[in-house]
């Protein structure tokens, strides 16, 4: 096992590696921005590092800064978080050649992961249903019409180096596509420095449906049930739950199987997740894999009692999943999360400053991940999370309740935040039919 890793991430999700490393018995290394000298992660690493100035390019984006740190702290590996270097297989391969072991996938499976096409065309061989697209990259609009004539409009056109939801543009009519295309490989080209963009059947009520993974060394792989991440809002995810309310037994089971083939053909190890889109009639399209943990991973480790970044460390040195999970994986009750972001409610503009009053919720069947504490300063230079709440039922109903009690005791002084909007959407019965799409959010502001 590791006696030291450096943690290469800020905020929530550093104090939640720092938690696994504790518990593990493993020293910690955290680095952090001038922005972050007072930051919780900071205080609870066994040593720290400043790399650099607040803007994430020179600091926490700064791979050289990076590696110094941890071949200065001596540690044997590195936990990427989620975000900034977690997902750059240029960074993993560093690590690697540092003889630093990188938390995550193998350098090559991170890159053919990140871009979306390869991805998409690995696991079409692997028998996991796609939607219908393109072949590879567009090569001319040409290419594009008629590509989009034969699987019939609306298409979506989309970066294969994307992510945030930059270089995609939904398509309507044949007219439209040949300036949405060059508009696409622009953003794309400047977001990604890789213009390339492939065009895909565009879902019009889609919800988002995601399944986690645990692979080891040794070609075992194990599917941690779904999470229905449909309440969005210009693609970022807002509230996210486990199980799914429209994911059946039966379909989890088969999407498990076959997620079982597939990743371990990829050669996929560690944690990730496989994004799908569910259409209304209830199949599932593969979207995307996420090669790393991700925000919303604490739904999963409430319904599964599975501690997902423990795993990661445990795979990652080498442990078969057979001696980390020692029962077979089985889901019981219902997970709700819900982002509490520093940013105005109504217009969704970040409220970044100083936390004057915190109450945190407790109790039974309440977890909140934070990094936030009285006094603490949120900094405009990197994103808006500042809490998850997490919270736990027998049932979905239930999960409900206790989420909205939660939030009724979650107070934030000083700056502004996302819960008041969680309240409303907790409480709309829409939402608690479990009636969403990824248009819910849409629709539920145009409601008021
Ligand atoms: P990114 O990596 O940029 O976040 P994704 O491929 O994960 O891009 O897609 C993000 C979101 O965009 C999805 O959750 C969904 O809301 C929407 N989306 C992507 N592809 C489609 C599609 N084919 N049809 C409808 N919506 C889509």
């Amino acid at each position: 096992m590791f006696q030291k890793i450096l943690i290469a991430n800020r905020g929530e999700i550093a104090l939640r590696v720092i938690c696994a490393c504790k518990e593990l018995g493993i020293k910690t290394v955290a680095v952090y921005s001038e922005a972050d000298r007072h930051s919780l992660h900071v205080r609870f690493a066994d040593e720290a590092v400043c790399i650099g100035p607040a803007k994430s390019a020179r600091s926490y984006l700064d791979i050289p800064s990076v590696i110094s740190a941890a071949e200065i702290t001596n540690v044997d590996a590195i936990h990427p978080g989620y975000g900034f270097l977690s997902e750059n297989s240029n960074f993993a391969e560093v690590c690697e050649t540092s003889g630093l072991t990188f938390i995550g996938p193998k350098p090559p499976v991170i890159r053919a992961m990140g871009f979306k096409q390869h991805a998409r065309e690995a696991m079409d061989k692997a028998g996991i249903p796609i939607l219908p697209g393109s072949a590879g990259v567009l090569e001319s609009a040409e290419h594009g019409l008629e590509t989009a004539a034969k699987i019939g409009y609306p298409v979506i056109l989309k970066a294969t180096a994307g992510g945030g939801g930059r270089g995609m543009r939904v398509v309507n009519e044949a007219s439209e596509l040949p300036g949405l295309l060059a508009q696409a490989q622009a953003e794309a080209g400047a977001a990604f420095s890789c213009p390339d963009v492939y065009i895909e059947k565009y879902i019009r009520k889609p919800r988002h449906i995601e399944f986690q993974i645990l692979a080891d060394h040794y070609g075992q792989v194990e599917v941690l049930g779904e999470r229905e991440c449909s309440i969005q809002r210009r693609h970022q995810k807002l509230i996210e739950e486990s199980p799914s309310p429209r994911v059946t037994p039966e379909l989890r089971q088969r999407i498990t199987d076959s997620l079982k083939k597939a990743m371990r053909e990829v050669g996929y190890t560690n944690a990730g997740t496989v994004e799908f889109l569910m259409d209304e009639d209830g199949s599932l399209y593969f979207i995307e894999v996420n090669a790393r943990v991700q925000v919303e991973h604490p739904v999963t480790e409430l319904v599964t009692g599975i501690d997902i970044v423990k795993a990661q460390i445990r795979i990652a040195a080498g442990e078969p999943l057979s001696s980390i999970l020692t029962e077979p994986v089985t889901l019981r009750g219902h997970a709700i999360e819900c982002r509490i972001n520093a940013e105005n409610p109504e217009t969704f503009t970040p409220s970044a400053g100083k936390i004057t009053g915190l109450n945190l919720p407790g109790g039974i069947g309440v977890r909140v991940d934070t990094w936030a504490y009285t006094d603490c300063v949120i900094p405009p230079y990197y994103d808006s999370l500042v809490a998850k709440l997490i919270c736990y039922g027998s049932d979905r109903k239930e999960a409900i309740t206790r989420s909205l009690r939660a939030l009724d005791m979650f107070i934030v002084e000083g700056i502004h935040t996302s819960i008041p909007l969680h309240q409303r959407i907790l409480s709309d019965p829409e939402f608690q039919a479990g009636d969403i799409d990824t248009n819910y959010i849409a629709r539920f502001l145009a409601k008021k």
